[in-house]
């Protein structure tokens, strides 16, 4: 990306080993997140040209020397954030804060080639060479999936629980779809859009709420005798969104925020007298990669559906166009 609605394809440097902990990728297929039409429409600042994407699957061409887990010939999936899965923080799940955690956006995987940092972290190796039609579901599970799940059980989504969505991107549609995995008992989804809604009903959703803002608020409320939501999922990231989070959910009850907040303040005394549980932040991905992928192979959960476009790399400003002017919900980018 050179500059706000300027993203151009270009012949790089084949990527090499820096680090002994790395390891390069052939990247067999990668997608446009739409967490990067935040610097596509100006909002978030470009220094100068970037390199993008952070959703990535592929297979491992080269490693370094301390590379003990992964191999050449591996076919992996990795998170939208490198980590060395071992410290602390990695241990109590929280992969996405890694303290030597590095973002792939950095790296850039909407690319043929890739270097993966902390590879025996990052990456996790599929049982074998995916089929094709499992190429969508296994690349959802770098980011979208893994985000829309972490959403869920950071706003506590199970048996019994009435779950609202709010946002009907990627995240908000698996965030659905992982809330009905959780054994949610009720699904509402906030969305105007007949196709997402279709998407979201096939994914679980039991309700849709058409009205945003205060009018959304009082909907949900409607729906669940005055009370709120027992969990929300918050996928957008904006000021709306995260207040409609917030008023959706009843006293007792658990918002998970995942979209990346922009300019989002919370009024102290608004949240005191609200008593939500507030958890949410980067995903940490990798802490369900493996139960995603097995997911996914056993063919129990669909979520590539949720691309409705798909491009060769070569035409990644298209796929950007198409998703800034809302004309596809996630764009696939194919590298061969
Ligand atoms: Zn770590």
């Amino acid at each position: 990306m050179h500059a706000p609605g300027d993203v151009r394809t270009e012949e790089l440097d084949m990527p090499v080993v820096v680090e002994p902990t790395d390891a390069i990728i052939r990247v067999t297929a990668t997608c446009i997140c739409g967490s990067d039409l935040w610097p596509y429409r100006g909002i978030e600042k470009l220094n100068g040209p970037q390199r993008m994407g952070h959703e990535y699957i592929g297979v491992v061409e080269s490693v370094g020397e301390a590379v003990a887990l992964v191999k050449p010939g591996d076919h992996v999936v990795g998170s939208f954030v490198a980590s060395d899965n071992t410290c602390e923080i990695c241990r109590a799940g929280y992969q996405s804060r890694c303290v030597h955690q590095v973002m792939m956006g950095a790296v850039g995987t909407q690319a043929q080639y890739a270097r993966i940092p902390l590879a025996d972290g990052t990456l996790v190796v599929t049982p074998g060479e995916p089929p094709a039609d499992l190429v969508p579901s296994l690349l959802a599970a770098s980011d979208v999936l893994g985000t829309g799940w972490f959403a869920a059980v950071a706003a506590e989504a199970g048996p019994g629980k009435t779950v609202a969505v709010v946002g009907d991107g990627a995240v908000g549609l698996l965030g659905v779809l992982a809330a009905a995995q959780l054994g949610a008992e009720r699904i509402i989804v906030m969305s105007r859009h007949a196709d997402r809604q279709a998407l979201a009903r096939r994914f679980g959703a039991t309700d849709i709420v058409e009205e945003r803002g205060d009018e959304g608020v009082k909907k949900i409320k409607e729906l669940t005798d005055g009370l709120g939501a027992h969990s929300t999922i918050e996928a957008v990231g904006t000021q709306e969104s995260m207040d409609q989070a917030i008023r959706a959910t009843r006293a007792g009850g658990h918002v998970g925020f995942v979209g990346v907040s922009h300019d989002v303040s919370i009024d102290g005394l608004e949240l005191f007298f609200s008593s939500v549980h507030l958890h949410g932040g980067p995903a940490p991905v990798r802490r369900f990669l493996p139960d995603l992928i097995r997911l996914i192979w056993d063919r129990e959960i669909d979520p590539g559906a949720v691309f409705d476009l798909t491009l060769p790399i070569d035409e990644a400003a298209e796929g950007y166009r198409a998703m800034d002017e809302r004309r596809a919900t996630k764009v696939l980018l194919t590298t061969d």
